[in-house]
């Protein structure tokens, strides 16, 4: 006999060539591949004990190399190779009991060796229990003819050694079954309690996992072949009964149990990540709710959708979006306990089942929890991939009815989340108000432009050594038919949303020129103008040409206009970014950064993009003169302006305190209602010719 094969497949050439010579040195006989279709191309050739391979190894349809292989070949011992979080991938039982060893990279020469001769081991044994798939068997013989036992049992102690149980009628049997656990169940269809299909009905539930064998009497084929619809196994008839007949009935109806059972498995498991199936789902959630209502118990199904997924889909190629499916259902189920229920409903949608909630938890925090990690970056070949999420939470008892009416909810609340903007969450009955609301005002928002319901209000900014006024901030106002003002911070987002911040923000460059143009003919050249920029006026090359025709049509020197951006901005797509800036900075525009010390606050970006000034936002300018900390951040954020060459600005300032402390800590300007409010241009005219 040769030496025991392995087989090695690997794409990682390093890798692949130090296990093959660690393997040649513990004895054993490797082949190498660098492909999973090369992998299946050995296996059908060649026989190996052993296949060593990644546990992440992409491989057939964007199922796992390994999953595969256990499917087709069900007898095959693996020692799987790990790198940092595989080895948390969720994989099915075939997989897992397939799996010997599981060997972390890099490997080390002794360790690979010693888990091939483990996994040889565990190969041999696995062997060894498959032949004796029924020996030593215990069986449950329900037969109320003594004659007939003592023949089965008879042929079976001399073919197996089986141990056997034996009842006489369906009743004691149910009694046994109850407490007690067998590899086989032989039946005899006539008894005394039973007749017809009754013993297979009422045995069957209380041993789901065993193969069920009938015993027939001669011309009784019919009855026996109901029995095995009904789900037993096999049948055996009684005057044709001998030990060979017997012991391939039991090695079959073992064998059939097995498929049948991998059929329930695939019926209700997502074939790709693992989980649960949107059949298992509805089953499980069915059951639960049943059991809510008798014991008024609380639960919740929360939907899952992801963000743009299709954009990972038609970027990547489908590798990576499988790749991308099996990730997010593994952190799915590390942020829920094992009672919980994880599925996949198709595509890019997931929903989670919590089970047994009390009044004081809260299903919002497993949300949020989910979406956190879903958020993660996820390292894939071709480099890693950030996604998010949008979720629905359907809780019980808010949401009641029937199975369809709860995932309904969930799905109506998810769509509500994607609506708000995204990697976001919404609840079942919290939705509808504010839900409501967004509607109405987004509906409102269409035509606000074209209305003439946005306007422009100007914020003075001063110098705070000699308290002049250098410029205004262009601040958009939204009033409404009625006049009700809708507050920026409610409006803009949804302007974001839909992207018709883009237009209006365009709208908001002219009018900030046109009034600055204005000012400048009545004398007052030397002040500037600042306006917004929303992140999403960085998409494209177009605000180059919006501040181009601006400073042309209205004849403005360029340092009159400023560009306030936010940390978000800068933290996109960087060297695109940087294009625009960049660009802009040599037409002459000034860019401030809005709200500074509010976002990621990454220094490194100050150095890498060239800015003038930096606004300190309202929340540390609130506290300067209160909170120790906040100040001393605040004049540290003014003294690292100054060293980087850039002016500092203080956003919101409404106390005397806290104009005397930025006043000291030496900061350039300041903004505030205490030196004067947003107001409408014809004020602020008026203001200045005073
Ligand atoms: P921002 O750019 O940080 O604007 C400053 C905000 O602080 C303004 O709120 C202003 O009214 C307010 N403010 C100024 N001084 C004080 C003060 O002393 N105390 C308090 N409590 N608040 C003060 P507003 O007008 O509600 O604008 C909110 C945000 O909406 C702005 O924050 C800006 O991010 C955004 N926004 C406003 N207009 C536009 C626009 O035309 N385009 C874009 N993309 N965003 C805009
Ligand atoms: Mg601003
Ligand atoms: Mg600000």
């Amino acid at each position: 006999m040769g030496l025991p094969g392995v087989l090695l497949v690997d794409s990682d050439d390093r890798l692949h060539r130090m296990c093959a010579t660690a393997a040649r040195i513990h004895g054993f006989d490797a082949d190498v591949v660098t492909t999973a279709a090369a992998g299946f191309e050995r296996m059908a050739h060649g026989s190996y004990s052993v296949v060593v391979a990644d546990l992440e190894q992409p491989g057939v349809a964007g199922r796992s190399f390994l999953e595969e292989l256990c499917d087709r070949y069900p007898g095959i011992t693996i020692v799987a190779l790990v790198r940092g979080s595989a080895i948390d991938v969720p994989r099915s039982h075939e997989l897992d009991t397939a799996i010997a060893t599981v060997v972390g990279t890099p490997v080390e020469s002794e360790i690979f060796g010693a888990a091939l001769h483990d996994a040889l081991d565990h190969h041999h044994r696995r062997v060894r229990r498959k032949l004796d798939a029924v020996d030593h068997s215990t069986i449950l013989l329900v037969e109320d003819s003594d004659g007939d036992a003592l023949l089965v049992v008879e042929y079976l102690s001399e073919i197996c050694g089986a141990r056997v149980t034996r009842a006489t009628r369906v009743e004691d049997a149910a009694q046994i079954l109850r407490g007690v656990s067998y590899d086989f169940v032989i039946t005899d269809l006539t008894l005394p309690d039973a007749c017809g299909l009754d013993a297979v009905r009422r045995l069957q539930p209380l041993a789901p996992n065993a193969p069920f064998i009938v015993l027939t009497g001669i011309d009784d084929e019919d009855i026996a072949i109901r029995a095995m619809q009904q789900g037993a196994q096999d049948y055996l008839v009684k005057g044709q009964l001998d030990a060979p007949t017997l012991r391939r009935t039991l090695r079959h109806a073992a064998e059939r149990k097995r498929v049948y059972n991998r059929l329930v498995h695939l019926s209700r498991h997502d074939p790709l990540t693992g989980v649960g199936n949107r059949a298992a789902l509805r089953d499980r959630i069915e059951t639960t709710l049943a059991r809510a209502r008798r014991r008024e118990l609380g639960f919740a199904v929360l939907f899952i959708d992801l963000d743009r997924f299709k954009a990972i889909n038609d970027d990547l190629g489908h590798d990576a979006g499988d790749a991308v499916l099996i990730e997010i259902s593994a952190r799915i189920c590390a942020c829920v306990r094992t009672s919980d229920m994880v599925a996949r409903l198709g595509g890019d949608e997931f929903a989670v089942l919590l089970d047994e909630l009390q009044p004081t938890d809260h299903p919002l925090d497993v949300g949020r929890r989910i979406l956190r990690s879903i958020e993660r970056p996820i390292m894939l070949q071709g480099g890693e991939v950030v996604v998010t999420a949008s979720i629905g939470v359907a809780r019980y008892p808010d949401a009641a009815g029937s199975v369809d009416d709860i995932l309904k909810a969930a799905d109506t609340a998810m769509y509500a989340a994607k609506r708000s903007g995204r990697n976001n969450i919404q609840i079942v009955g919290e939705v509808a108000a504010e839900d409501r609301d967004r509607v109405s005002l987004t509906h409102g928002l269409q035509h606000a432009l074209e209305r003439g319901e946005l306007s422009l209000h100007f914020q003075p900014q001063l110098t705070l050594d000699r308290h002049r006024v250098v410029g205004y901030e262009a601040l958009l106002r939204w009033y409404r038919p009625g006049g009700v003002m809708v507050p920026p911070a409610e409006f803009i987002p949804l302007l974001e949303d839909s992207g018709r911040i883009v237009a209006v923000g365009e709208w908001v460059l002219a009018r900030a020129c046109e009034q600055l143009a204005i000012w400048r003919a009545s004398g007052y050249r030397d002040i500037r103008v600042a306006v917004n920029v929303s992140a999403r006026q960085f998409e494209g090359t177009g605000l180059i040409d919006t501040v181009g025709d601006c400073l042309r049509r209205y004849d403005l020197p360029p340092p009159c206009l400023e560009l306030e951006l936010t940390e978000t901005v800068l933290m996109g797509d960087t060297s695109h970014v940087k294009g625009i800036l960049d660009v802009l900075r040599r037409l002459g525009v000034r860019i401030a950064i809005d709200d500074f010390g509010t976002g990621y606050s990454s220094l490194a970006y100050l150095s890498r993009f060239a800015v003038d000034c930096l606004k300190i936002d309202r929340s540390f300018i609130d506290q300067v003169h209160v909170d120790r900390e906040r100040a001393l951040i605040t004049s540290a954020i003014i003294t690292l302006g100054h060293h980087l060459g850039l002016e500092v600005v203080a956003e919101g300032v409404e106390l005397a305190e806290q104009l005397a402390f930025v006043t000291s800590a030496r900061c350039d300007l300041a903004q505030g209602y205490l030196l004067g409010r947003p107001a409408r241009a014809e004020h602020v005219t008026a203001a200045l010719c005073s």
